[in-house]
């Protein structure tokens, strides 16, 4: 089966979050599936830099087409899979995010920059790559950026099968009219049934709307967004379109995340060496100079500090914990309120709490080695990755009931404990006061070593391959 892959993100080339796990772990999986894998990205200047000279450049042939959009072909480093790199230094080569300025202001054109991504990927499909030949039979689209290809190609009568995944409904591609006359979309798609939106419209819609299928990343997320609020105001619509809809839970790619061989990590461990870890707290302590302990349980989070990631209730908690036997390293950026406030609780406690505020993968990884355990409280989660990894390296995770976080974490219930399946904290509550009591709930666990490295080899144990996540990928893309 051939696939094109369209994605606004790929580790280790660009990387906000998640997504780019995600396309660089499954896109190989169904490689090694047996599918032919193609994968399709805007050529941003930081992915460019890391690229060398392309095998080949391809003309594109489109009357929406900008004149400088180019096409060329390089390979994903990790995976050596073909790679097309959608080409317009005045859309994609900027200093800043792929969506936004250094600043986090969002870029004032990114509809014309995704758009026009969206059209070069269907000319693509369509065989008007000069020299190009397409015969794909999948298109797989990921998130709004990528939301106009299906309308597009369902527009250009195109034999392809169109698959949308969406990996947070939270962020929806919203412009307004003026915006979409600009991009030149066929007027009879302001409509209600079509792209419009309260007014505006919506390039997460418009996948949702016109593809064959919809996937989302976690069977729990898959059900959630069915209703307010996680809908986004989209659960009508989902739930109209719910017979196209499914869940299929992320993985992790393994070769990245293995405390055994991880080699942004000291000391390596596994299930037969699991002392190591502590040799990793260590480490980890002294070079953020943290009280160097193996005793005193550190709490390790990492991700984007936002409303999302319940980053509100975590900065209550460690409020309330303050002068307890605990330790934190929290390492994220977002909304700047959120970096002031836990920056000034780490001034206060140096000792006890380290805040790094900006995007460190290498520091990701001794952070997942060297905590105990680590806290992803989020008020809603369509899957999340960091608990998955956290479980590989025995670091016990404290999440939300939601979503993925609920589909991968086992709460330690007297029952799972005696069945010997717990493998975290969880919660339900939406509140600060519940994530502060299941931290000392995780906290007095802690306190018995016996029961805490049951725990920690449970949790080493679990498997959430790609390989299962590419296996249901390829079956839902014969369902047409
Ligand atoms: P989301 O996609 O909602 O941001 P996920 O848990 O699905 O959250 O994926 C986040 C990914 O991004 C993980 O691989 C995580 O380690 C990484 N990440 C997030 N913020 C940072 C950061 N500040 N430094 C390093 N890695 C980060």
């Amino acid at each position: 089966m051939k696939v094109l892959f369209a994605t606004s993100e790929l580790y280790p080339l660009i990387k906000t979050g998640g997504l780019a796990d995600v396309s660089q772990g499954l896109s190989a999986a169904l490689a090694r599936a047996g599918a032919q894998v193609t994968l399709i990205l805007p050529g941003y200047g930081a992915v460019l830099s890391k690229l060398g000279q392309p095998e080949q450049r391809y003309p594109l042939q489109d009357d929406y087409l900008r004149t400088d959009v180019g096409l060329a072909r390089y390979r994903c480093p990790q995976s050596g899979l073909p790679l097309l790199l959608v080409e317009c230094p005045a859309l994609y080569e900027r200093d800043g995010g792929p969506y936004a300025t250094a600043t986090a202001e969002p870029w004032p054109d990114n509809a014309e920059r995704f758009a026009q991504f969206c059209r070069a990927v269907v000319c693509v499909l369509a065989g008007r790559a000069e020299g190009l030949a397409s015969g794909y039979e999948v298109v797989h689209c990921n998130d709004w950026q990528t939301g106009l290809i299906p309308g597009l190609v369902r527009q250009a009568g195109l034999p392809q099968t169109t698959l949308f995944t969406i990996h947070n409904l939270a962020y929806q591609g919203i412009f307004d009219h003026a915006t979409f006359q600009q991009l030149q979309l066929p007027p009879e798609w302001w409509h209600i049934e079509a792209l419009e939106f309260f007014g505006r419209f919506s390039f997460m819609k418009a996948g949702i709307v016109f593809s064959h299928r919809v996937t989302t990343v976690s069977p729990t997320y898959a059900e959630e967004i069915l209703h307010e609020p996680l809908g986004c105001g989209m659960a009508g619509l989902l739930q109209h379109h719910a017979p196209k809809l499914s869940g299929i839970l992320n993985g992790a790619d393994y070769s990245v995340w293995n405390p055994a061989d991880d080699p942004c990590i000291r000391f390596h461990y596994d299930a037969d060496r699991l002392p190591e870890k502590l040799n990793n707290k260590l480490d980890l302590q002294r070079q953020l100079g943290l009280r160097l302990t193996k005793t005193t349980p550190l709490i390790g989070m990492v991700g984007r500090l936002e409303q999302q990631k319940g980053v509100d209730w975590l900065l209550a908690a460690m409020e309330a914990l303050q002068g307890e036997a605990v330790q934190w390293v929290i390492l994220g950026s977002g909304r700047p309120e959120f970096e002031q406030q836990l920056q000034q609780l780490a001034r206060r406690n140096p000792k006890t709490m380290a805040v790094i505020i900006g995007y460190d993968e290498t520091l990701a990884h001794r952070i997942e080695a060297g905590s105990d355990l680590f806290a992803m409280p989020s008020r809603f989660e369509p899957c999340g990755l960091n608990q998955i990894y956290s479980l590989r390296y025995g670091t016990l995770p404290v999440v939300r009931h939601t979503g993925g976080l609920a589909d991968t974490v086992n709460d330690a219930s007297d029952s799972a404990l005696a069945a010997g399946t717990a493998t975290g904290f969880v919660f339900s509550e939406p509140t600060a006061e519940a994530l502060t009591r299941t931290l000392r709930r995780a906290i007095s666990r802690y306190a018995e070593p016996g029961l805490w490295r049951q725990m920690q080899l449970t949790a080493m144990a679990q498997r959430f391959d790609w390989e299962r996540s590419a296996h249901d990928y390829l079956t839902t893309y014969q369902q047409e």
